[in-house]
């Protein structure tokens, strides 16, 4: 996880006159499964301190005001550096954008052609396009240039309400362009960037087979990630024609052994098994799941594993979204995110994510606020300091320019006039 700002520039905040503040808690103690509308925990007139970027306060202003004056409240007894007044705004926690493929050069918008001419992504794929069409100009770029692509996606997610955003390397394929992807990530800020590996995103094309690539992965390229402390998770994509649930075993146990998370990209073209391996390996979260029927949802519903739900990849692939009524009515935990790339998701838009999430996934807008908070937190494994406003959590939160109820409606508009990161305000209007 990087940050650059650092936490304890700041003293203590008194965030004050927010009318209504939804803490999110009720989704939290949930853990994400099965949230209601009351779970938004909605507070009223409500006020919020904060020392050294964590939350250490929140509730009712009058409260405040009781608990100061009578000097009973330890949490509340320290002298404030600043207060804040946010003019009777509505304050969310930040959103968490937690699977994004952020850094790549060049577009597909070619393939985008080609694909509404009739031609299969699989097909693309197998003649050079697909991620193979990314990975040259990838490669090709120059370390500034990553950076900067990098920090106009960060720019663009955080004035959506974002602060902490993941990263997936993946289009360089080769040991030093993936460790150049992950050093990248590294260097972007402003927001919370959280780096995974995904060296195993296909198989690039000077590999001897699936099998050997794997294999250097493995011997090489994970080892190299932890000594220089550039990922602490793996994904990969499991997938026909790219790599099987077999292959992957023996790599994600690998990287478990080095103490990387595991997130496994699952049963998005054909049913290959993801969902179940990441049960079976208690991987943090399993992404896309198109293709998943009964026994992959109950297994999912009864495990830790985080269903990442991805339904811009799935109207750009024109193909059928997850089932994410069954996932969550079971008793999953549900995350929703872009998938930002340059393929199947060119698209950094969470206002078309939430919308999708409603009108094709049947999903209430709770269980879609909760999803892009609470869910997500947990799919990057940031449960503990992100998601809700509570104490204790990191000071993340959006003030919106209106309502609750105007995000997740408006394509390409998220009604955001600041957002915090730590206390510190990262983006306004
Ligand atoms: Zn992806």
């Amino acid at each position: 996880m990087v940050k650059k700002s650092g936490p304890s520039a700041i003293g203590r905040r008194l965030f004050r006159n927010i009318s209504r503040l939804y803490t999110l808690q009720g989704a939290m103690a949930k853990a994400g499964r099965r949230v209601q509308k009351e779970d938004l925990s909605l507070i009223e007139n409500a006020a919020m301190i904060a020392n050294g970027g964590r939350i250490e306060w929140v509730g009712r202003e009058v409260d405040l005001a009781q608990e100061r004056k009578g000097d009973s409240h330890a949490a509340t007894d320290g002298a404030i550096d600043e207060t804040i007044d946010l003019q009777g705004a509505t304050v969310l926690p930040a959103f968490l954008e937690c699977h994004t493929h952020l850094i790549y050069a060049g577009n597909r918008s070619a393939e985008f052609e080609r694909r509404l001419a009739g031609e299969s992504y699989q097909s693309i794929a197998e003649s050079g396009g697909g991620i193979l069409a990314t990975v040259l100009p990838t490669r090709a770029a120059a370390m500034t240039e990553l950076v900067a692509i990098g920090q106009k996606r960060v720019n663009r997610f955080l004035r959506q309400g974002v602060t902490t955003i993941e990263a997936k390397s993946g289009y360089g394929l080769t040991l030093e362009s993936e460790l150049n992807l992950l050093r990248a990530a590294g260097r972007l800020q402003s927001a919370r960037v959280v780096p995974t590996f995904l060296g195993a995103h296909a198989l690039p094309p000077e590999a001897e087979s699936a099998h050997a690539y794997l294999m250097m992965l493995e011997s090489q390229a994970l080892p190299a990630v932890a000594r220089e402390s550039l990922a602490k998770r793996v994904d990969i994509f499991i997938e026909h024609g790219y790599f099987s649930a077999d292959l992957a075993r023996p790599f994600l146990h690998a990287a478990q052994n080095l103490g990387f998370d595991l997130v496994i990209h699952a049963d998005q073209l054909t049913r290959s098994g993801g969902a179940l391996l990441a049960v079976e390996l208690g991987a943090r979260s399993a992404e896309h799941l198109l293709q998943i029927e009964e026994a992959e949802i109950s297994a999912l519903a009864a495990s830790e594993v985080t269903c990442v739900l991805l339904p811009s990849a799935d109207l750009y692939m024109q193909c059928k979204y997850p089932p994410a009524r069954a996932l969550i009515d079971r008793g999953a935990r549900v995350a929703l995110a872009t998938d930002l790339n340059p393929g199947t998701s060119p698209s950094q838009d969470l206002a078309l994510v939430g919308v999708l999430a409603r009108l094709k996934m049947q999903m209430s807008f709770a269980e879609t606020l909760a999803a892009y908070t609470v869910g997500a937190a947990f799919a990057l494994g940031l449960e503990k300091d992100l998601g809700a406003l509570t104490p204790g959590r990191y000071c993340d939160f959006t003030v919106l320019t209106g309502s609750i109820d105007e995000i997740f409606l408006e394509v390409g508009q998220m009604p955001v006039a600041q957002v915090f990161c730590e206390a510190e305000q990262v983006w306004s209007l």
